[in-house]
This record gives structure tokens, C-alpha cells and sequence, in this order.
């Protein structure tokens, strides 16, 4: 293998021997790729188009020992370190230009246990991994509502999903975790064992250590009456502010979204996601509202396999486009906010691009915000803006809609999902200051050296 240079901590560059990194990958029942190595372009490739960036290696672990021997050379050479769960972060931080990237993506078996209704995944599995095979059980847990999404990063950040009323975020599911420390270290976390830094994962982000197996409680999921509602765009005020007073009091079986988008066909809309997961006659009431109000010219709510509404968003996500996403936390969905929403997507640069409140849902807030390090509880909605587009010269007004819509929106926000932040969005604004202070001295515990600084970086406390 040949030498390459590798960035470190400092900013520096250092000379990794072509014996060392051979020795690496003796190590490893996964792959050590080099810039010369076929494979590399399509590991270091991920799902937003935007980002194109070279580690210097990348280390495709098959499992936890993997993972391991890639921490320890990692530390040996002080290297930078980015660790990929599905890829899928808008920010792409997960690519480390010119570092060490230890890349989880081959670790994507999910295994079901009906009986201790438990799902273990590795910590490269994506949604449509663990979906598709949990529902072969009837099973399924809160995840995120696009298939191709990490289970990784979003569990780690908490994650907001259509089963968010019945059973809260992802990470209130999360029942352990193994995770690789900075110093090399393998644990478990859990409520019985390492309890602190089971919290910390729970909304955290990959602050602690690379994670690389998950275990959720999953709970049974049959049929769920699902789909959107369209409306033509200019209805578009009145159906946001009717949807801010529906979902202001839905039952805990039902979550729900709202979005200005265009269908497949190019014509501007306003829909109203619905997920109902229960008894399927209640379902029919609760959503009667959605089916009469204006009426819509859309109504595909309709009784589906829970995969199916998990994967209905997919095909206007593709890998591979170019994606800008930024976003708040919002309270209620207030004619303020909805008229702010409505006048900027007026001016949305391509169809491909969307502007979305999404519902946490009742049990997620039911948590006491001090239980996990997902502290934003008082939180209501997501507000999520993306841009999605094609064409590198269209970078630049793609950019801005999201960031003036974002700006516009900012008197509405109360904080920030941590897995949506994105360039000058800080770390403080995605949690409660007890929260920081206490994910502070966990990292000091964990990570003193702030081995794992390539995310949403919590600053280890002196
Ligand atoms: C199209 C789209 C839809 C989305 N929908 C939702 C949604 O419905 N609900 C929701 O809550 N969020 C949603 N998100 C946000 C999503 O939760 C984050 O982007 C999340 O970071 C993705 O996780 P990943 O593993 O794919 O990301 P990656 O890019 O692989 O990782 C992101 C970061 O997480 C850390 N990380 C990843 N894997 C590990 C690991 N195994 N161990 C330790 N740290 C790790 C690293 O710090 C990494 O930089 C969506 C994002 C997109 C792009």
C-alpha cells in the first residue's frame, strides 16, 4: 500500500507508511481504502450531492472490532476522524477532507427479536434496513420518515418521526447501545450499565463515540392509515392555519406534517401528511378533518403497510442531487409564521424544494426534557426548509431561499434539532443550558480530547 498524507488534530499534515496503514488493514475484516483503491469515489460519495470531499483514508469497518482497530490507529496518529452512519447528514460532516473517515456503511444487518420485542441494527444501518425488516415481524419503532436516513445520526440526535405520538422520538426507544470510545474502549450503555453515557447518546449527537450497534424496543405496527392531502398553492394560507389548529390537538395516534411542495406532476401544492397508527375506525374519524377541509384535490390517506408510508417520500429525495437544508424548532404553526412561509415559497427556486412543519408528537413530549440530552420538549414542530436542485449554477440561489426563508422564520423559533444544524447554527441553540453543561462534563468523561469533533461539537468542560 502506499504512503498517503493524513490530517491531524492540530491542522497539520502527517506520513502514514504504506506498512502501517498494511498493518491496519491486517487488522480489519472490512477494507482500508486509499485514494488509489477502487472504491474509494463511491465511499467517500453521499446522499447530498453538494459535498465532495477526499479523506485521506477511509476505513470501511464490518464490525466492532473494525471499528476499534480504526480508533486506536486513528489516536496513534492523532488523526482527524469523521465517523459515517447512513450519510445522509445535509452538512456532510461526516466526510472528513484529507482525515481518517471510519465508515459504518457495510454494517447494516438488522436482527428482530418478536418475543423481547427488540430490534438490534449496526450502526450503518439505514431507516429502510430496520423497516423493512421489523415490519416482516409487524413490528416497528419511531424513525425517520425518509428510507435512505441513518439510523445512527438521527437516533443519536433524537429523531422525529411518524410514531412520535404513540412512542416519542427514536432515542426514546433506544434501549442500548455498543459504542467505541476515543480510547478505544468497547461498551455497552444502557439504563443499567455506563447510565451517563446512555443519556448522552440520546440526543447528543456522535459526541462520545462511534456507535456500533443499536438496540430499540420496536412495539407492534400493523396497517396505518396514512398519506397526504393536496391542496391547490393558492389555498395554501388557509390550509397551513387549519392544519395549525388540527395537529394543535390530535390524539396520540396520529402524527402529522405539513409541507409546501409541488407534486410529481410540477404543480404547486399545500398538503397535510397523516400517520394514524391505531384501531382503523377511530383512524377514520380523526382524520375526517383533513378530508373536509376545503376540499382537497388529493386524498391518498388510505390504509398501508407502515414500510410504505416510510418509504413514500424516497423517490423526491434521490441520492446524489444537491441539497441545502435549514431549519427551527418552532412552538405553535401561527399566521404569522404561515404567511412568512407562504410569501417565500412564492419565489422557490425549483420544484424539487419544500418547505415542512413536522410534528414531534405527544409521547416525545411527554418526556421530561431532563431525561435525555434531547432537551427541547417544549418544541412542537420541526420547520424544515430545503432546497433540492441539480445544477451546480443554481448553487447559489438555491442557498439563498433556504437562508432567507430561515432568516424570515427565525422570531418563530425556540431552538434547534441538533441533526439540523448546519454552517454558523450553534451547538448552544439545540439545547437547554443544563443540558450543554451536563453534555459538557460527559464529553470531558468520554472524549477529553475531543477525539470526535467532526459534528455538531460539544466542547469537553476544563
Ligand atoms: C432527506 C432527509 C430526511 C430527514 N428526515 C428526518 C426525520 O424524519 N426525522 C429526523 O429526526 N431527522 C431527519 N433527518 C435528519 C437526520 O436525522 C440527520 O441528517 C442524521 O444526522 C442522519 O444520520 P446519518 O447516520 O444518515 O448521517 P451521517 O451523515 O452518516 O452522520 C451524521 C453524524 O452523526 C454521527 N454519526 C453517524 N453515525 C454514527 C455512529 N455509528 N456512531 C457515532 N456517531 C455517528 C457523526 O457525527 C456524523 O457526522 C433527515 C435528513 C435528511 C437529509
Amino acid at each position: 500500500m502506499a504512503s498517503v498524507m493524513a490530517l491531524t488534530t492540530d491542522g497539520s499534515d502527517t506520513g502514514l507508511k504504506g506498512e502501517a496503514l498494511e498493518a491496519l488493514a491486517g487488522r480489519m475484516r472490512g477494507t482500508l481504502l486509499t485514494p488509489a483503491a477502487d472504491g474509494y469515489d463511491g465511499a467517500r460519495a453521499i446522499w447530498n450531492g453538494m459535498i465532495d470531499r477526499k479523506p485521506a483514508i477511509i476505513g470501511r469497518c464490518w464490525g466492532t472490532a473494525d471499528v476499534k482497530a480504526c480508533v486506536e490507529f486513528a489516536r496513534e496518529h492523532d488523526l482527524l476522524v469523521s465517523v459515517r452512519g447512513g450519510g445522509h447528514n445535509f452538512g456532510g460532516k461526516c466526510v472528513v477532507e484529507g482525515g481518517f473517515m471510519i465508515d459504518l456503511a457495510d454494517m447494516r444487518s438488522t436482527h428482530v427479536d418478536p418475543a423481547r420485542l427488540r430490534a438490534r441494527a449496526g450502526g450503518g444501518a439505514k431507516w429502510i434496513d430496520f423497516d423493512t425488516e421489523t415490519q416482516a415481524f409487524g413490528l416497528a419503532t419511531t424513525g425517520g420518515t425518509v428510507g435512505d436516513t441513518g439510523i445512527a445520526g438521527l437516533t443519536l440526535g433524537g429523531g422525529i418521526g411518524w410514531l412520535g405520538g404513540r412512542y416519542g422520538l427514536a432515542c426514546d426507544n433506544l434501549a442500548s447501545a455498543n459504542v467505541v470510545l476515543a480510547d478505544g474502549r468497547v461498551v455497552t450503555a444502557s439504563a443499567d450499565e455506563n447510565d451517563d453515557l446512555f443519556w448522552g447518546l440520546r440526543g447528543g449527537s456522535g459526541n462520545f463515540g462511534v456507535v456500533t450497534s443499536f438496540e430499540y424496543q420496536v412495539h407492534p405496527v400493523p396497517l396505518v392509515l396514512a398519506g397526504p392531502v393536496f391542496h391547490p398553492f393558492p389555498a395554501a394560507a388557509g390550509v397551513l392555519n387549519f392544519y395549525s389548529e388540527f395537529s394543535s390537538d390530535t390524539p396520540d395516534e396520529l402524527n402529522t406534517g405539513a409541507a409546501l411542495l409541488h407534486t410529481p406532476e410540477g404543480m404547486p401544492v399545500a398538503g397535510i401528511i397523516g400517520c394514524w397508527n391505531g384501531p382503523h375506525d377511530a383512524g377514520e374519524q380523526a382524520v375526517r378533518p383533513m378530508r373536509e377541509f376545503g376540499p382537497p384535490v388529493v386524498d391518498e390517506l388510505q390504509p398501508m403497510p407502515y414500510g410504505a408510508i416510510q418509504s413514500a417520500l424516497d423517490p423526491m429525495l434521490p441520492v446524489g442531487n444537491r441539497y441545502y437544508s435549514k431549519g427551527h424548532l418552532i412552538g405553535r404553526v401561527t399566521e404569522e409564521l404561515v404567511a412568512v412561509m407562504v410569501d417565500h415559497y412564492q419565489r422557490v427556486p425549483t420544484p424539487g424544494s419544500v418547505a415542512i412543519v413536522q410534528q414531534l408528537g405527544n409521547a416525545a413530549k411527554r418526556v421530561d426534557s431532563a431525561a435525555t440530552a434531547f432537551s427541547h420538549r417544549h418544541a412542537d414542530y420541526e420547520l424544515t426548509i430545503l432546497a433540492n436542485w441539480t445544477d451546480p449554477a443554481d448553487d447559489e440561489r438555491c442557498i439563498r431561499w433556504v437562508r432567507e426563508l430561515y432568516d424570515a422564520a427565525e422570531p418563530f423559533g425556540i431552538g434547534h434539532y441538533v441533526n439540523s444544524l448546519i454552517d454558523d447554527m450553534s451547538v448552544e441553540s439545540a439545547y437547554q443550558p443544563d443540558t450543554l453543561r451536563r453534555l459538557e462534563s460527559l464529553k470531558a468523561k468520554y472524549d477529553p480530547t475531543n477525539f470526535f469533533r467532526m459534528n455538531p461539537n460539544i466542547p469537553p468542560s476544563s
